[in-house]
């Protein structure tokens, strides 16, 4: 089975920038970025990642703002903080140098038991095998594990059989090989017909392919609404930086929050600003609605511009109304339509960002505001 899975790997294992060389920086990296994050996608990231930040040391010199604007799309945003002040620790405390040692990898912020296990053996050949959730789903077929492969004893069973199953020598090519046969052949939809492993597994032979892996308990989509406010002044928008905190923290925002039960998303917005900002601002044009999924939330994002509600506001050397109150942000700025491009901002907010700037593309972006 080794055997047959390995021949299979070498003929039709893809061809990936970090399938090259191997060096552990470029192989941490691609763990990181692929994890929710779909191959095509994940390469082109990598490569842009790679001219930018190319070493530990050039990643660990970066400004978190740069780390947050090259991941900018990716989502879970604290992988990025996380790597940042990883590459921090490898430059202080292991000169600059991606550490061999499984601990020492295993304290790497971000770095949980997967990721330690398949950089300690792709990027360093060391014999421990990776379960990710393609590996789990190829074994529980092969195997025929008959309970869903979350739960605690046939995550164990599962883990035992993939060590079992390594050959010592060969970590790099066989873990990745069962990752890749899980990813391309052995599918959600499974492809027995061209399957290296046919011959072996033995929810094939029982004819229970369909029923393998045992489906976990589904958890529940959460449906929120949400309302953001685009404030312009004196042709600059304000935006405010999260707090380091949460899955969007250390990111650009305009301000908002959710719906409150009871309330229009006119209103919400109003009340949002003015929590979060302390400015009492008035709706002047509806964006329209972007939606956004991620893990189990299914997100509907009502947009508004808003203005200033009257009053006569104490303005800084530049005209700009002073000072916000922040309470749920960590810094502010009253971006130019420039700037705004170059902040990091979460998936929804640069949707809306780049949907007001194509209704003005071009030197009349500034008019737009
Ligand atoms: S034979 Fe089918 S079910 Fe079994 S490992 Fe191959 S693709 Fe998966």
């Amino acid at each position: 089975m080794r055997e047959a899975l390995l021949r299979w790997f070498a003929a039709n294992g893809r061809d990936l920038p970090w399938r090259r060389t191997y060096t552990p920086y470029e192989v941490w990296i691609s763990e990181i970025m692929l994890q929710q994050t779909q191959m095509d996608r994940g390469v082109s990231y990598f490569q842009r990642w790679m001219e930018r930040f190319p070493t530990p040391e050039a990643l660990a010199a970066a400004s978190e703002e740069d780390v947050l604007h090259a991941w900018e799309g990716l989502g879970y945003y604290s992988r990025a903080r996380n790597l940042l002040a990883a590459a921090r620790r490898i430059r202080d405390l292991h000169g600059g140098v991606f550490p061999g040692r499984r601990e020492d990898i295993a304290a790497l912020p971000g770095v949980g038991p997967y990721t330690t296990a398949a950089i300690a053996s792709i990027a360093f050949e060391q014999p421990v095998a990776c379960v990710d959730a393609n590996v789990e789903r190829v074994i529980a077929r092969v195997f025929d594990v008959d309970a869903p492969v979350k739960e605690k004893n046939a995550a164990a069973r599962i883990a035992a059989l993939a060590q079992e199953l390594l050959p010592p020598a060969q970590a790099r090519a066989h873990n990745q090989a069962m990752m890749e046969l899980g990813a391309l052949v052995c599918g959600r939809k499974a492809r027995c017909e061209i399957c290296p492993l046919a011959d072996f597994c033995l929810s094939r032979h029982l004819g229970i392919v369909h029923e393998r892996p045992v489906p976990g308990r589904k958890a529940d989509t959460v449906l929120l609404d949400v309302v953001t406010g685009v404030l312009r002044h004196e042709g600059r928008i304000f935006v405010q930086k999260r707090c380091d905190r949460g899955a969007w923290g250390g990111l650009w925002e305009f301000p908002g929050g959710r719906v409150e039960p009871g309330e229009e998303p006119r209103q919400a917005v109003v009340r949002e600003h003015h929590e979060e900002t302390g400015f009492a601002v008035r709706v002047t044009d509806d964006y329209g609605i972007i939606r956004h999924g991620y893990t189990t939330y299914r997100v509907t994002l009502y947009c508004f511009g808003v203005s200033l509600d009257g009053g006569a506001w104490a303005t800084d050397a530049e005209g700009l109304p002073v000072p916000p109150v922040l309470t749920a942000a960590s810094a502010y700025r009253w971006a130019s339509p420039q700037e705004l491009q170059s902040l990091a901002m979460p998936a929804a907010h640069r949707k809306l960002a780049d949907r007001l700037f194509a209704a003005a593309p071009g030197p009349a972006q500034a008019s737009l505001i």
